[in-house]
């Protein structure tokens, strides 16, 4: 990678100068290449649906004398209609959060109610494959944040795990307090992640499998979104996966000082 290379060398030099500039140049070019390659996979993802809605439109319109076939395509679109509103809130949510100006205004989040209300998206999906959401205890749980983002990283972490999991399995999520940090964890028991891919899962658009993410209504941002999310949280989000055995996600936040109630009750050190 020749964007890695350290040239802080010599700035006084005239090759040091040459230097400086050649990894401005290739830096730029890498940031001009990821933005070409967003732009482009923004297009493709949101041009697919739009190109299966007409031609759904038009097949409908040529089989309009039979109401099973007119039924199945009008089921079709509305599918594809359910993926582009996808896709349309995802990348709203994206560019609101990425890049943001630090938080100015944090306030007490209830993890308990939290966790509730993403678990509560996911109960549908969960039931249809008779997979077990298992949540431990997070009453009295507080962080500092915005409570809408907080439910959506949560959310897209249950989500997936779900997604990426066998009918009859178990997704457990998990708080850990530490010392300076709540943990909260969403473990599966499900496909896992080749470890070549878990540094890239968290790129926007990257997919392991497209064909499968897609099949699974997903749109390739859920986990861009997540670490946004976590920056914008002074958190980190962070992965362990075992190709066939599951995966493991991480959202660790920042433990609120003694002077804002980390657990509000049961407290004891003060
Ligand atoms: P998607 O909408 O495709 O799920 P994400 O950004 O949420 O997009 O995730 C990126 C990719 O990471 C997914 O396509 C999938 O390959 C992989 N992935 C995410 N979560 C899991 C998981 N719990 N188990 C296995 N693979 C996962």
């Amino acid at each position: 990678d020749s964007t890695s290379f350290a040239v802080r060398v010599a700035p006084l030099g005239g090759m040091g100068l040459v230097l400086v500039l050649a990894e401005d140049q290739t830096e730029r070019q890498r940031v001009e290449a990821v933005r070409r390659d967003f732009v482009a996979n923004i297009s493709h993802e949101l041009k697919t649906p739009v190109g299966a809605l007409s031609l759904l439109a038009e097949t409908i319109s040529e089989a309009s004398d039979d109401p099973e076939a007119v039924r199945r395509f009008t089921a079709r679109m509305s599918q594809e209609a359910d993926r582009l509103t996808k896709v349309i809130q995802d990348l709203i949510t994206l560019s609101r959060i990425q890049g943001a100006e630090p938080m100015t205004d944090p306030v007490a989040v209830d993890l308990a109610a939290t966790v509730e209300e993403a678990l509560d998206a996911v109960r549908l999906s969960a039931e249809a494959k008779d997979i077990e959401l298992a949540s431990g205890d997070f009453t009295g749980l507080i962080v500092y944040g915005d409570e809408g983002l907080l439910v959506t990283a949560v959310r897209n972490l249950v989500a997936n795990a779900v997604a990426y999991s066998p009918e009859r399995t178990r997704v457990s999520i998990s708080a850990e307090v530490t010392e300076r940090t709540i943990d909260i964890s969403i473990a599966d028991q499900g496909i896992g992640i080749p470890h070549q891919d878990l540094e890239r899962i968290f790129e926007r658009f990257y997919r392991v499998d497209a064909a499968r993410s897609r099949a699974t209504g997903g749109t390739g941002l859920g986990l861009a979104i997540v670490k946004h999310i976590m920056t914008h949280h002074h958190g980190e989000v962070t992965v362990w996966s075992k190709e066939g055995a599951g995966s493991t996600f991480t959202l660790r936040l920042p433990r609120p000082t003694t002077q804002e109630p980390g657990r509000s009750t049961n407290d004891t050190d003060r």
